[in-house]
Formats: C-alpha cells, sequence, structure tokens
C-alpha cells in the first residue's frame, strides 16, 4: 500500500476530490460548458490545477500576487558567469514522488541525482559518513516502528497524533544521545524542533519515504524549469501577475475577486491555493464558515532560511558532501553537485529559532556564522568565501513560513475543515496534502481540486 492509500485506510487523507465524493455536505455542483475558473495562486498547486483544466478545454484565469510564478518553487542564479543556480525554496524531487515525476517527463526535464552521504558535527568533533551512527538496538526498533506503524488502525492513528514526535521516540526508549541526534535531523525535515510535531504526520512521512528520505533528485536546470514548462503550456496570458487578490465576493453562481490593484476578475468557480497565512488575509463575502476559520488560526508554518554561500573553490571536494551540525548553520549540502562551474556553492538550511537569527544577520555577519559551522570539519573557511544569497520564508510576505507543520492533535484535528469547500470556492496548496510539506502534494492538491470541478 503506497502512503496516499494508507492515509485513505486510516481516514487521514481529506482532498477537496475526496470530500466532495464521500460526503453529500461538501459535493459541489459540477461545471457547465463554458463556466470560468478563477484560480489564486501560480505555485505548483495553482498551475497544477490550471494544466488539467488546460487540457480538458476549460476557460481558467489565474492570479498571482507575486509578479513571478512558481511561489515556494524559487531558482536563483547566484553567478551568473559561472551558470551557479541554486534553489532558494524547494530542493528535492523524491523517488516516491510519482506524480511530479510524471510531469517532468511529459515536459522534457531531466532529473539529476541529488543525494548526499552525511557527515556530522556534534560539539565540534567532527566525523565522516559511517563514523557516526545511532545505536544498533535503536536502529532495528526503529525499522520495526515503521513496519508496524503501516499495520495501525484508524483508531490508534488518532491516539497517536495526540502525542509530539520527540515525547514518542522518548516513550519507545531511545537514549539521551540518539534523541539529540533525531532532533538534529528530523528538525531538519520538519523545519522545527520535533517537539512541535504530531508523531502520526511524522510516522506517516518516514514510513513511506524513500530510503534517502524523498531527498533524490533535482530538476536540471533549476526547479523553476518545470513551473516555466507547465507556464507554457498553459499559456501566459492566462496567468495575470502581479494580481493580489484582497476580496473574494460570492454571489449566486458568480465568484468575483477584487485585487490589491482595483482590478475584478469573475468566474462561477475559484480553486484557492494560498498558503493559511495569504488566505486569511482576504476579505471573504459571506465569511468563511467559523470552523474553517478557527482551523486556519491554528496552523502553524515552520521557519526556515536558506542561505547559499558562493566558494572560490570546492575545498570540501566529495560531490555529495552534506553535514548536519549542531550549529547555527544547521544543515549544510553541496548545492551545486552536477553543475559544472570552478566555484561552488554550499547551503546552509537553517529551521526554527537558527533561521530567525540569521534572518537578523547581514551578509557578512551571515558568511562569518556559516563559515564558523564548518570549521570542525575543514578549518577556516572564509578565506574561500565570496558571497551569500540567501532567503528567509519565515519572513515572505505570503506565507510567513516554509511549509505547513502539523502539531499535536491537528493531522485529525483541523485538516478536514481546511480543505472542505465552501460553496463555489475549493482549497488547494501543500498545506493539504498527504505527502505535505513537498512539491508532490502541491501538484496532487491542485489536480484534485480541478477534478473535483469535472463531471
Ligand atoms: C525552504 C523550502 C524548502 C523546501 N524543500 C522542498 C523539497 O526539498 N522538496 C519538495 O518537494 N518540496 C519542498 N518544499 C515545499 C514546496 O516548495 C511546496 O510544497 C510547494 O512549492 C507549495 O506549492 P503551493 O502551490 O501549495 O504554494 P505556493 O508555492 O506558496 O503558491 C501559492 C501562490 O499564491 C500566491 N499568493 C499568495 N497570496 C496571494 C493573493 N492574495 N493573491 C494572489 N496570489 C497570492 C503566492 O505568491 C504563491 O505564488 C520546500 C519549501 C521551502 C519554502
Amino acid at each position: 500500500m503506497d502512503r496516499r492509500n494508507f492515509l485513505k485506510a486510516t481516514g487521514a487523507l481529506t482532498t477537496t476530490a475526496m470530500l466532495s465524493q464521500n460526503n453529500q455536505t461538501y459535493a459541489q455542483p459540477k461545471l457547465r460548458t463554458g463556466e470560468h475558473v478563477l484560480i489564486l495562486g501560480a505555485g505548483l498547486s495553482g498551475l497544477s490545477a490550471a494544466y488539467l483544466l488546460h487540457k480538458q478545454n476549460i476557460p481558467f484565469t489565474i492570479l498571482e500576487a507575486r509578479n513571478r510564478i512558481g511561489g515556494r518553487v524559487f531558482t536563483h542564479t547566484a553567478d551568473e558567469a559561472e551558470n551557479l543556480h541554486v534553489e532558494l525554496g524547494a530542493e528535492w524531487v523524491g523517488a516516491s514522488h510519482e506524480r511530479i515525476q510524471a510531469l517532468c517527463k511529459e515536459l522534457n526535464l531531466n532529473l539529476l541525482n541529488h543525494q548526499f552521504e552525511t557527515h556530522l558535527t556534534l560539539e565540534g568533533q567532527y566525523f565522516k559518513p559511517k563514523q557516526w551512527n545511532y545505536e544498533q538496538n535503536w536502529t532495528s526498533k526503529y525499522q520495526t516502528l515503521l513496519t508496524n506503524f503501516k499495520q495501525l488502525t484508524s483508531k490508534n492513528s488518532k491516539v497517536l497524533d495526540q502525542i509530539d514526535w520527540w515525547r514518542y521516540l522518548n516513550n519507545q526508549g531511545i537514549s539521551e544521545k540518539d534523541i539529540e541526534l533525531k532532533e538534529l535531523f528530523d528538525s531538519t525535515d520538519f523545519g522545527e524542533s520535533i517537539r512541535n510535531v504530531s508523531a502520526y504526520a511524522s510516522l506517516s512521512e518516514y514510513a513511506y519515504s524513500s530510503p534517502n528520505n524523498e531527498m533524490d533528485f533535482r530538476i536540471e536546470r533549476g526547479n523553476t524549469r518545470l513551473v516555466e514548462a507547465m507556464a507554457e503550456k498553459i499559456g501566459m496570458t492566462h496567468i495575470m501577475l502581479s494580481k493580489k487578490a484582497t476580496h473574494v465576493k460570492q454571489e449566486g453562481k458568480q465568484v468575483q475577486v477584487l485585487c490589491e490593484d482595483g482590478s475584478q476578475y469573475n468566474g462561477h468557480r475559484l480553486i484557492c491555493t494560498l498558503p493559511v497565512f495569504a488566505l486569511s488575509k482576504i476579505n471573504w463575502q459571506p465569511g468563511l464558515p467559523a470552523d474553517k476559520t478557527d482551523a486556519l488560526n491554528q496552523l502553524q508554518y515552520c521557519r526556515i532560511i536558506k542561505s547559499a554561500v558562493v566558494f572560490k573553490e570546492r575545498f570540501w571536494q566529495e560531490e555529495a558532501f552534506d553535514m548536519v551540525t549542531d550549529t547555527t548553520a544547521h544543515y549544510f549540502f553541496h548545492s551545486s553537485k552536477n553543475l559544472k562551474s570552478v566555484k561552488g556553492t554550499l547551503t546552509s538550511y537553517a529551521i526554527g529559532e537558527k533561521a530567525h537569527v540569521l534572518s537578523k544577520m547581514n551578509q557578512e555577519q551571515k558568511i562569518r556564522e556559516i563559515c564558523q559551522g564548518l570549521k570542525p570539519a575543514f578549518g577556516d573557511v572564509l578565506p574561500y568565501a565570496e558571497k551569500v544569497v540567501s532567503y528567509y520564508w519565515g519572513g515572505d510576505a505570503f506565507s510567513k513560513g516554509a511549509y505547513a507543520i502539523y502539531d499535536t492533535h491537528q493531522w485529525f484535528g483541523i485538516r478536514e475543515n481546511l480543505a472542505k469547500p465552501f460553496r463555489n470556492i475549493s482549497f488547494a496548496g501543500e498545506h493539504l496534502a498527504d505527502w505535505q510539506g513537498f512539491m508532490e502534494g502541491a501538484i496532487q492538491t491542485g489536480e484534485d481540486a480541478a477534478k473535483g470541478l469535472l463531471t
């Protein structure tokens, strides 16, 4: 059974399409010939919805607040002359992520290997891969926990959702040393401390992830190539940039969107793919139901800052270099892997409070702090550093975070309310996905929302 089917079986999958299929209250009237669909957001979710509608010859318009498409997919050129690009948003395409891989194939985009062998720096001590590990009895116990999770009943899934990942691991007898490691590694995945993540949310991800934890590939020439290729197919004339929606009005069979610049768009259905923070800022007329508003007020997004340092030389030598540390820079990986350039980039991927601290530093301070994290492994590398390009998602105007983080009681407690349609509006986006926090999830929810409108 794959992850999607497991979540269905435990009652934990709540896409718009599923809600409409299973529950009359949420069933939406199907789209009639000539009716127009408005889509809020030109991230992967909005573009996926649009691409599906485009293939069905259904008229639509995407309204995007930024002056670029892609949202949290954001490739940046760090050095023009060297053709060095880095991902400031989504990085990896997972081996289990079938929809995104199929889309890449359909759009003739190559996937490059982006797997790493992990080094570790702990309390100033540096360990190469295979020089560090979890205790042996914990490694086998953990495998058993992952296997047993797949047999979990719906009732026990809900019990698991009441406890955080850190406490759950402690209850399972993890040692002091191993919980330190687990916090460092798993907080990298969730973007905040594992004390803030539901044990159900964690296990449902890890039990179904590829051996490399979905850190498998990247798209050649940058992940933005995918959104660009989709936009080319859809046609840029259907994508309105710099159109920040401020009001959404539903009257009879009509939906009207008012944008910050005074422009207005009319349609018969709306697919809203906005992250929770942006969604909450919209003036909805009539207002959203109270249970949805409550759910919107509860869901948090993790704080991540990605800082790619351009180095004159690739002093780390190993192509597959990455390193988890207990320093402010947190996690490093060789982001110029597979790029043919003399210079190279190491990206620091810092989470939670560490991300916030780094975001307050100027360029020079940031470079110093990041190089400090590399010191136990490579000595003083400051002389090699040329510049840093970074983006702090905790401060992003639209998402105020990198991706949603499901705390205790939330997977089963609020997801359904977040996902359920409201009259002529359906909702999509990474935060509603089974592969939540991933591009795969954003694509699936966008496609599901579009499918939900079709007969
Ligand atoms: C730092 C970071 C690392 C990540 N790493 C990975 C990874 O390695 N692998 C992976 O698969 N995924 C990763 N992700 C997650 C992935 O990027 C997201 O799941 C996915 O891109 C979200 O797509 P979306 O369409 O749901 O949302 P978004 O991309 O946020 O799209 C929503 C769009 O709505 C627009 N918008 C907001 N408000 C308004 C408004 N009022 N009016 C009109 N438009 C508006 C926004 O500008 C945005 O373009 C990462 C994300 C981040 C930030």
